[in-house]
């Protein structure tokens, strides 16, 4: 559905997107996730033809975007990052006048208002002033005009930046209304909006593409590994003899615990394999009791920190 091949953006000097290939295919929710300043919209609108590339190729539906710029452009609605607004008109005429770029039939033009405006919600504001709206009206209108003559891709850069929690979550119900029947193609900075929308992730840091997978897939790689917490009541170098000793075990390290006579060890264990029935059956019958076994789960988040070398406490919130 989407070819993206060996595209590169270069401003002036600067490298915004560096070498990127990837595939879309039908019907799913992608997202693009990476920090600001990542090279998310520069991709987003290198991809809907409103800017060049340095370099690559893009094929929309087979179409390539520079070559048969109107075929292609026909299967996308785009909701840039500030929506392309005209504030001075009204939501029905601004959507009829959208209607009319997108060249649709003039007798065709007020039922494909009537349903956009249905379905993003906004039929009661119809006769407003665009200029006059909340900012949570304007993004749904932006949305209303992006779903005109229900293309096949839809494509939405940061949809949600600057609304309210309810807001947030009306334009998250939108996009989940439009999975199945729509390819649609989301960039956020936000992790949990990609996660809780999104089948697939593209994790995209510094113009590179250093994640493509489900989203189940990559949180399961970085657990796939067991690491377990935990403090004991004995002897340091004899809890580490006992617990190396255990089949599957690949790392064992241990410290002296905050509690007298207490030892804190970090164990680590082979790929999909639960230790924790061996360690505990092991010490006890070295009469060594346990008082804390915690398994050490990777979030989704780690993954996002560890794979974009963010620091991640300068913007929690976000996060
Ligand atoms: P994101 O959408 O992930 O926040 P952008 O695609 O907006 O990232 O930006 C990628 C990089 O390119 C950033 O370093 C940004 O400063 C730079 N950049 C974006 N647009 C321009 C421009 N018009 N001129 C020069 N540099 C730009």
């Amino acid at each position: 559905m989407i070819e993206i091949n060996n595209l590169t953006k270069k401003y002036g000097n600067h490298l915004a997107v560096d070498d990127i290939s990837l595939k879309i295919e039908s019907g799913q929710v992608y997202g693009f996730l990476g920090p600001n300043g990542a090279g998310k919209s520069t991709t987003m609108n290198i991809l809907t033809g409103y800017l060049a590339p340095t370099s690559g190729e893009i094929k929309i539906n087979g179409y390539d975007i520079y070559e048969e710029p109107e075929k292609a452009k026909t299967c996308i609605g785009y909701l840039p990052e500030i929506p392309p607004l005209y504030v001075d008109m009204t939501v029905y005429e601004y959507l009829k006048f959208v209607c009319e770029l997108k060249t649709f039939e003039k007798s065709k033009i007020d039922e494909e208002v009537k349903r956009v405006m249905a379905l993003t919600s906004i039929t009661d504001v119809q006769r407003r002033i665009i200029n006059n709206l909340s900012k949570g009206y304007r993004q749904r209108v932006g949305f209303a005009q992006a779903i005109i003559g229900s293309p096949d891709i839809v494509i939405l850069d940061e949809p949600t930046v600057g609304l309210d929690p309810n807001q947030i979550k009306e334009i998250r119900d939108l996009i989940k209304g439009l999975s199945g029947t729509h390819t649609v193609i989301l960039s956020s900075h936000i992790l949990s909006e990609i996660s809780e929308t999104c089948s697939h992730v593209f994790i995209i840091n510094k113009g590179k593409i250093i994640a493509n997978d489900s989203i189940s897939n990559l949180s399961n790689y970085f657990n796939s590994h067991q690491t377990l917490e935990i403090v004991a009541k004995g002897d340091i170098d004899k809890c580490k003899e006992i617990i190396e000793g255990i089949n599957d075990v690949t790392s064992v390290t241990a410290v002296t615990g905050e509690e007298e006579g207490t030892v804190k060890i970090t164990v680590e264990a082979n790929e999909n394999c639960d230790v924790r029935e061996d360690i505990s059956l092991a010490l006890s019958a070295e009469r060594i009791s346990i008082f804390e076994m915690k398994e050490d789960t990777t979030s989704l988040e780690d993954v996002f920190l560890e794979l974009t070398g963010e620091e991640g406490d300068n913007n929690d919130s976000d996060i």
